[in-house]
This record gives structure tokens, C-alpha cells and sequence, in this order.
């Protein structure tokens, strides 16, 4: 999920990548680099942290030169450090390579590529394709060499690239991760997103999966991997600065929220072997024989990352045969807590960087516990100092009220049910159905997030309700809390999230006419129970919105409003439920008039106890 710039013109190219850097800087700022082509030499820069310490290490350079490329990188393999930052080079620094994306055969690749002799700097996925492109080059001119490397890597790129070889042209490829190319007069820049154009140029060639370009001073030309030519469109780039970084939608968490089955996707990718109805963990590799002589998971949390965790206990419970114990890493850290070599601790954090997770953490270990982190920030300090661990792969959010980390964790604790269940005797059958459930989730989510525009108008019709009531039962129970939580951090309503049994044990007393329930009721094994939870709500007159299964139209006969969430298992069925209470926040913090992305008392990572 990093930041790519390039440029190829007159005029000095360093002004455009250090500037573009910095608009690009939200994708990614553990490290960054930059890498100029110079009288037919290559001259490499690289810092560790913000784009700001690159600069400074640049600043004073006269050297001008008209073609380079530079990157802010969001790790993925191999921790945040000067080495690892892109761009990336083969052995003799002929060539320069900045990567977004995952090279999911690297580990294969690498291995043939060292017994040819060659030699790898970084632990980067990345560096791969310099290597190849090198080797490839022995045998052919740069631009097959370019795309026979792109053709042998699977999983997903945007590439910039550049060699002394050929001095006077970029080259650039898409498959999964974007990249565009900004037309400008006797000048051009790629970027993977627009946002590091605006300004610069006026029209625009979006690249598709599949398409590479070879642009210099004369023009650009847009090919297949195959070589064969193709008609692009230029498009007008209208977008404003400020639109452009949140990719067109008016705030990060609105573009998180939609980018859900990609980031979903992602936290799968690689992961997932559905014929065999396995997970494939390589982060918990090291610790494997640890892990089949656990027997009790302690999983601690904070926030929305507590609420994953929930689900997370209900699923390993069920599917994987092991007590789980979900705590609030705040209670976690001073409380007694009963936990012994035999216990893993996980930790779940989005940032890797939560003060009393990793305060957990500590006293996890303290304790003899084997600690595994769930953390989306590669090279954070959860990440560090457990003993092992899964990546979320959800790219960077920005939104303070977290939306797309919520569902990768998910992601990922549905995996490790997998993971345990199948080392604990879950049948093949069973494997097979969960792995195959979590391959289709991608669309549906997709699905569901076409909702936005009628739950929009829901919120605006209840944007004046001055208490909320979430209810849910069994694995949407911690969805009630979650859906909640997102009310109160960014529209600031009071809001309960509640399990819909207990609302008769109290909650109830709060219903009148002017309050109004979301209540979770997919058609599940506890259907039945949920709907006489729904008849006592409407039995004293409270509001009701119904999030259900497509199918089940018929119950809008007993509620003010139905939201129809796709078929699929019932344990996966958190994933779909609670985009739309995500969507209903959205809409109902802007309908207020608040700033979503920033809301008041609030802070992205809470680093402090
Ligand atoms: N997988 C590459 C890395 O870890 C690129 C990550 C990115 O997209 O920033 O360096």
C-alpha cells in the first residue's frame, strides 16, 4: 500500500518526486526513497521514517536530472529500515525498481535467482524483480526483459522501473495494485494515484491489471504483457488536492469503508488453501510446535479490536475446540490473570502500537505466555516483541474510527479457526466449507456497500434520534457492541450495544417511541430466539431497523426499516453485518455536520495508557 512517483521530462525530476512523496505520504511512511537517472548512472537515495528525512538527506544535491523514480513505503516483508526501502536494484545498481503491492512465489523466485548467482540486499518481496529483470536482460533488450519478469511473479503489482540501458525511458506495469499515468506538456508522471499529479498535469491514462507503458520524451505507449499495442483514453483530471488523496470520496473513512473487499481480499491473500481447506500462516511457522500443545488462547484488545476479538472467541470456540478468553488489555495488564506456558496471548491491534496491548504483551510474556500479534503496521512494537505473528495487510487507515482493520482482523481470525481447527481434528469438510465461505466474502462485502446511498437517507431520517440501541445475538453480538461504538465515536449519539437476550435484563427500560434499535438478525441458528426480541421492542412502541438475510424481505412487516445482507456462514456473517452499521455512522456523522475523519477527544493509535 505504498506511494509510487516517476517522472520523465526537462525539467529537474527530484522537485516532482519529493513533491509527490509528500502528497503520497498517507499510503505509506515507514521509509522512503528515490532514485535518479544522471548521464546514464543511476543515483540512489533512501531514508528511514517520513518522506521529511529523505529530503533532508537530499537537500543540498545540485544534481539534476530529468528521469527518476521514488517510493514511500508501507512494509510488507521485511521490516521498516534503509535496506529495505524502495527503490530496490539488481546486483550492479543497473537498474531501479520501486514495487506497490505483494510478490506471493518471492521466497521460490529468490531461491533460483541466488543459485544463479545473485545477490540480495533486502528481505524484501520486492527485489525479486530487479534480480529477475537482471537475469532476464542477458538474453534480451530492457523491455522484454521487463515484461518475462512480470509474467513468472504471482500475486499483485505497480511497478516503476528504470535502466542504464536504456536511459531515456520509464516503465510501468499494473496487475491489483494502481498506477496511472499523468500526461503533461513534454513531460509525464506515474503515480499510483492521482493525488501526485494534481497540479502538474491535465489529462490522465488510468492503467488495467494486465497493462504496461513505456513512456519517453516523445510519448508513451501502452502494451499488453504480450506486446501488442492498445488504444488508451486520456482522461481530464478535474480532482482538487484535497479530493485526490481521499481517491474522490470526501473522507478517508468513507474511501476505507469501500475498500473493504479489497483490503479484505488482501488479508486472505496467500493464505487460503481452499482444497485443502487449510491456512497457510508463514508468521507462525517459528512457533507451530508450540502452538498444537496450547490449550487456552487469551486474546487481549482494545476499542474495535476488542470486538473482533469477541467474534474471534466465539469462532475458535466452536470450530477449533479451544477456550478462548477475550480481555480488554487495559484490565489485562494489572488484574490477576491465570495464564501459563500453555496459554497464547494475542494481541490485536491495528497500529502495533496501543499502549496497554503492548503493556500486555509484556506481561504476557512475563508470565511464560507465547505471544502472537495481530497488527496491521508491519515493524511495529507489537510486532517486535511478540513471539510471532499474522500481518492484516489493510494498507494504511487514515479514518480515526477504524472501519477496514475491524473486518481484516476478522479476516484474520477466521484463518487462525482454520489454522487451529484443522490441527485439532476439524474435518477436511469442514475446512473446505470455511475456506471456501471466506474466498466469496470479497464480493459480498462488495455487495452490501452498494447500500450506502439508501442507508444515507435512513440516517438522515434518524439523524435527530437521541439514543441508540444495537442489538445481537451469538456472532453478531460483538457486531451490537462494535456498531455501537462507531455511533458514539463519530456522531457522539449515546448508543448501547447489547446481546439481544439481555436487553429484557435492563436495556429495555430505556425504549420509547423516540429511541431507535439496529438489530442484527441474520437467518441464523438463533433467528427464531432474535425475533422475540424484536416483538418486545415493538410491543412498547421503540423504532426498529432490521439488518437481515436476503431472503427474509417478509420481516419488514415488523420493522421500520430492513437492510439485507447476503447468505453466507453463520460464523462469517460479521463480516457482512457490520458494513452497514459502519455506513450508518458514516452517514449519520456527516448529516450532524462533523469532521468523521477527526472526531473530537479521539486520537488514530493510542500510544498512551
Ligand atoms: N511488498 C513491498 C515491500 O514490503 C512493497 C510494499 C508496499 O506496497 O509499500 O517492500
Amino acid at each position: 500500500m505504498c506511494g509510487i512517483i516517476g517522472y520523465i521530462g526537462k525539467r529537474n525530476a527530484k522537485d516532482f518526486l519529493i513533491e509527490g512523496l509528500r502528497r503520497l505520504e498517507y499510503r505509506g511512511y515507514d521509509s522512503a526513497g528515490m532514485a535518479v537517472m544522471k548521464d546514464g548512472r543511476i543515483f540512489l537515495t533512501k531514508a528511514v521514517g517520513k518522506v521529511a528525512e529523505l529530503e533532508s538527506k537530499i537537500r543540498g544535491d545540485a544534481r539534476q536530472a530529468m528521469l527518476g523514480i521514488a517510493h514511500t513505503r508501507w512494509a510488507t516483508h521485511g521490516k521498516p529500515s534503509e535496506t529495505n526501502a524502495h527503490p530496490h536494484a539488481d546486483c550492479f545498481g543497473n537498474l531501479s525498481l520501486v514495487h506497490n503491492g505483494i510478490v506471493e512465489n518471492y521466497q521460490e523466485l529468490r531461491d533460483m535467482l541466488v543459485g544463479k548467482g545473485h545477490r540480495f540486499v533486502s528481505e524484501t518481496d520486492s527485489e525479486v524483480i530487479a534480480h529477475l529483470v537482471e537475469e532476464e536482460l542477458k538474453s534480451c533488450e530492457f523491455e522484454d526483459a521487463f515484461t518475462r519478469a512480470l509474467s513468472a511473479l504471482q500475486g499483485t503489482y505497480g511497478v516503476a522501473m528504470m535502466g542504464v540501458s536504456d536511459p531515456e525511458k520509464l516503465f510501468v506495469a499494473r496487475k491489483g495494485s494502481p498506477l496511472v499515468i499523468g500526461v503533461g506538456t513534454d513531460e509525464y508522471l506515474v503515480a499510483s494515484d492521482v493525488s501526485a499529479m494534481v497540479g502538474h498535469v491535465s489529462k490522465v491514462i488510468y492503467l488495467e491489471d494486465g497493462e504496461m507503458a513505456i513512456i519517453d520524451l516523445q510519448g508513451y505507449r501502452v502494451k499488453t504483457l504480450d506486446h501488442e499495442l492498445l488504444e488508451k483514453e486520456e482522461q481530464i483530471l478535474e480532482w482538487s488536492q484535497e479530493q485526490a488523496q481521499k481517491g474522490g470520496h470526501p473522507h478517508f473513512m468513507i474511501k476505507e469503508i469501500l475498500e473493504q473487499p479489497k483490503s479484505f481480499e488482501d488479508a486472505l491473500r496467500g493464505r487460503l488453501l481452499v482444497e485443502e481447506g487449510l491456512a497457510k500462516l508463514g508468521g507462525l511457522m517459528p512457533v507451530e510446535e508450540r502452538l498444537r500443545k496450547i490449550d487456552r488462547i487469551v486474546i487481549a484488545s482494545c476499542g474495535t479490536s476488542y470486538h473482533a476479538g469477541l467474534a474471534g472467541e466465539y469462532m475458535l470456540e466452536e470450530y477449533a475446540g479451544i477456550p478462548v478468553e477475550v480481555e480488554y488489555a487495559s484490565e489485562f495488564r494489572y488484574r490477576k490473570s491465570l495464564i501459563d506456558e500453555r496459554t497464547a496471548v494475542i494481541a490485536l491491534s491495528q497500529s502495533g502500537e496501543t499502549a496497554d496491548t503492548l503493556a500486555a504483551v509484556r506481561e504476557a510474556k512475563r508470565k511464560g505466555a507465547l505471544t502472537l500479534g495481530v497488527v496491521n503496521v508491519v515493524g511495529s512494537t507489537i510486532a517486535r516483541e511478540t513471539d510471532a505473528g499474522i500481518y492484516n495487510h489493510a494498507g494504511p487507515e487514515v479514518s480515526v474510527a477504524s472501519t477496514k482493520a475491524f473486518t481484516s482482523q476478522l479476516a484474520i481470525l477466521a484463518l487462525l479457526t482454520l489454522y487451529f481447527g484443522r490441527m485439532r481434528g476439524m474435518s477436511l469438510v469442514t475446512g473446505k466449507r470455511i475456506a471456501e465461505g471466506l474466498r466469496m466474502l470479497p464480493s459480498l462485502i462488495e455487495k452490501v456497500a452498494e447500500q450506502s446511498e439508501p442507508i444515507k437517507k435512513m440516517a438522515k431520517k434518524y439523524q435527530d434520534t437521541p439514543h441508540f440501541l444495537y442489538l445481537g445475538r451469538k456472532y453478531n453480538m460483538p457486531i451490537a457492541l462494535e456498531g455501537a461504538l462507531k455511533i458514539k465515536e463519530i456522531a457522539y449519539v449515546p448508543a448501547q450495544g447489547y446481546p439481544t437476550g439481555e436487553m429484557k435484563h435492563g436495556p429495555i427500560a430505556l425504549i420509547d417511541e423516540q429511541s431507535l434499535c439496529l438489530f442484527i438478525a441474520p437467518k441464523d441458528s438463533v433467528y427464531e430466539k432474535s425475533i422475540s426480541g424484536l416483538e418486545e421492542i415493538k410491543a412498547r412502541g421503540g423504532r426498529v431497523i432490521v439488518i437481515t438475510t436476503e431472503g427474509n424481505e417478509a420481516i419488514g412487516g415488523k420493522a421500520d426499516e430492513v437492510i439485507l445482507i447476503p447468505k453466507t456462514l453463520e460464523l462469517l456473517t460479521p463480516i457482512l453485518s457490520i458494513i452497514p452499521l459502519q455506513l450508518f455512522a458514516y452517514h449519520m456523522s456527516v448529516a450532524k455536520g462533523y469532521d468523521v475523519d477527526r472526531p473530537r477527544n479521539l486520537a488514530k493509535s493510542v500510544t498512551v495508557e
